[in-house]
């Protein structure tokens, strides 16, 4: 990189942030055409806690370009979950049919930032991104350090990918109980050769009195372990030196104390593991991407397909700002609802992981499983009724009504027809990644229900053709018509 003490750099677009939302995005614009420059503050490849990808996420990198790539870096796959969560017995699990890939952080984040420098984007690697202003253009100026110099960077827009630790946009609040993380990496400890990878590759998730653990072995032959515990518990013993402590946690673990028998690569250290949501997270020239905009609870190992999948908005969103103004609310609107609603469902989803809990009774297991039954389930729970039968004859209701909603399409966010009913919580543009128009036009004149599911099948695997006529019924949104 060729910078001078002081020098100004311009580019249409500034990524604070080289994790994976922030590689993502970066290649996406560049690839639409815009001048990116992205800033990370460390040299890769580092270590980094969040190494589990879930099967969720390889859509997103085939979107990326990518999958072949990660396939291909030799990373393990997920074989096998060995549990101890709902009862004091420890299961296993097989997951061979949908394996997911346990990661090396420092390599998989290099592969994304890789991409986005081949993509065409400026990657200044290491610097710090200092708190933006205004320049008089109505520009942003935006201060970073490198090697201990000081530059100045010029964008028209700022993408904030800077994960939790947060760059300047903005605050975020805690959605569910402060969580903290435990976590160091052991020189691999599993007995069994090294060589099979299908025995080795097991995740371990572990339920404690007051905590709860996650291990897995990593390519480079190194193990994972963490403790996630109430953050008041650690200062209780704080006496003790984090690594001690940490050590005495994995001691009372009946699956991951056989790291203790090995070495620590490194002293533990600890991170804040809370559910977070930013208060804002677009406005006229910024946007928050990844784990700077909310994230979520680890448990659910869906962090890396979140952060991805707010990138391929949130480039989506930029592009519409920056190529069409006039459709900036749009934009915004839909970026603020998607990020709502993946905030919500992964809430509720993991509140049940929770509740399942053997220890579920203890304080530190309620405070994680309150959002189990939510308000959308007691409603629909109460107005559960059996299906229509074959010979129904079933039609739109009246209070049914098409409305426009903004939508990602080819690229830019636009106005797309949608479905409304007091019934749902929100107009459904999409059921299984088909546009809704193709499911209402069957029941434009009244359709049996045999006939429906035969059409709809057509468009979408036959049990979500069931499950969509069950849910519609039970909303009221679908009727019978009277004879
Ligand atoms: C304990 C724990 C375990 C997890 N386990 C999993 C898991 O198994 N699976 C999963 O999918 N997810 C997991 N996650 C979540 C996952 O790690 C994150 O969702 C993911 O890393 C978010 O990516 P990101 O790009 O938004 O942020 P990050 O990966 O944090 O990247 C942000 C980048 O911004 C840089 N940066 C920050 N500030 C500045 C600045 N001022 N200037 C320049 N650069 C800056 C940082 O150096 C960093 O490289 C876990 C999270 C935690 C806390």
């Amino acid at each position: 990189m060729n910078l001078h003490t002081g020098s100004s750099l311009t580019c249409e677009v500034c990524v604070v942030g080289g994790g994976p939302a922030g590689s993502a995005v970066a290649i996406q614009l560049a690839r639409l055409g815009y001048t990116v420059c992205l800033l990370e503050r460390e040299r890769f490849p580092r270590r980094h806690v969040g190494e589990l990808l879930a099967p969720s996420v390889f859509p997103l990198l085939d979107a990326l370009g990518l999958l072949c790539i990660v396939e291909r870096a030799g990373f393990l796959h997920q074989r096998r979950a060995i549990l101890r969560w709902s009862d004091d017995a420890t299961r296993e699990q097989s997951q061979s049919d949908n394996p997911g890939l346990l990661v090396e952080r420092g390599r998989f984040d290099e592969i994304l930032l890789t991409a986005a420098k081949t993509a065409g984007c400026r990657v200044i690697q290491p610097a710090i991104a200092h708190r933006a202003s205004k320049a008089a253009n109505g520009h942003w100026r935006i201060p970073f350090e490198s090697y201990r110099k000081q530059f100045n960077l010029r964008a028209r827009f700022i993408v904030d990918a800077s994960g939790k630790r947060g760059y300047c946009i903005g605050q975020s609040t805690p959605v569910g109980p402060r969580t903290l993380c435990l976590f160091a990496w052991w020189r691999d400890s599993l007995e069994v050769a090294r060589s099979n990878e299908h025995v080795r590759a097991a995740m371990r998730i572990e339920a404690g009195v007051d905590r709860w653990y996650w291990g897995a072995p990593l390519a480079d032959g190194s193990y994972s372990a963490m403790v996630f515990i109430d953050p008041e518990s650690l200062s209780m013993r704080g006496s003790d030196g984090l690594t001690r402590f940490y050590r005495r946690l994995l001691h009372e673990s009946q699956l991951l104390s056989h790291c203790l028998k090995n070495r620590l690569i490194r002293p533990a250290k600890a991170c804040d593991a809370t559910c977070r949501q930013a208060k804002e997270v677009v406005g006229k020239d910024w946007i928050k991407a990844g784990e700077s905009a909310f994230s979520l609870d680890p448990l659910s190992s869906q962090g890396i397909q979140a952060a991805l999948r707010t990138a391929l908005q949130a480039a989506t969103v930029v592009h519409t700002i920056l190529s069409r103004p006039t459709s900036r609310e749009d934009a915004a609107q839909f970026y603020r609802q998607s990020c709502r609603d993946t905030m919500e469902r992964h809430l509720t989803e993991t509140s049940r992981l929770y509740a399942e809990s053997f220890h579920s009774g203890n304080p530190f297991w309620q405070r994680r499983a309150i959002r189990t039954v939510s308000d959308e389930q007691i409603a629909s729970d109460g107005s559960t009724s059996p299906p229509p039968r074959f010979d129904t004859r079933l039609r739109l209701s009246s209070e049914a009504k098409r409305v426009a909603v903004p939508l990602m399409q080819d690229n830019l966010i636009r106005k797309g027809p949608a479905l409304a009913h007091p019934g749902l919580e929100r107009p459904c543009a999409f059921v299984g990644g088909v546009a809704i128009e193709e499911f209402l036009e069957p029941l434009r004149n009244g359709v049996f229900m045999s006939a429906l599911i035969r059409l709809w099948a057509r468009r979408v695997p036959r049990r979500l053709a069931l499950g969509l006529v069950h849910h519609w019924w039970n909303r009221g949104v679908i009727e019978e018509l009277p004879t």
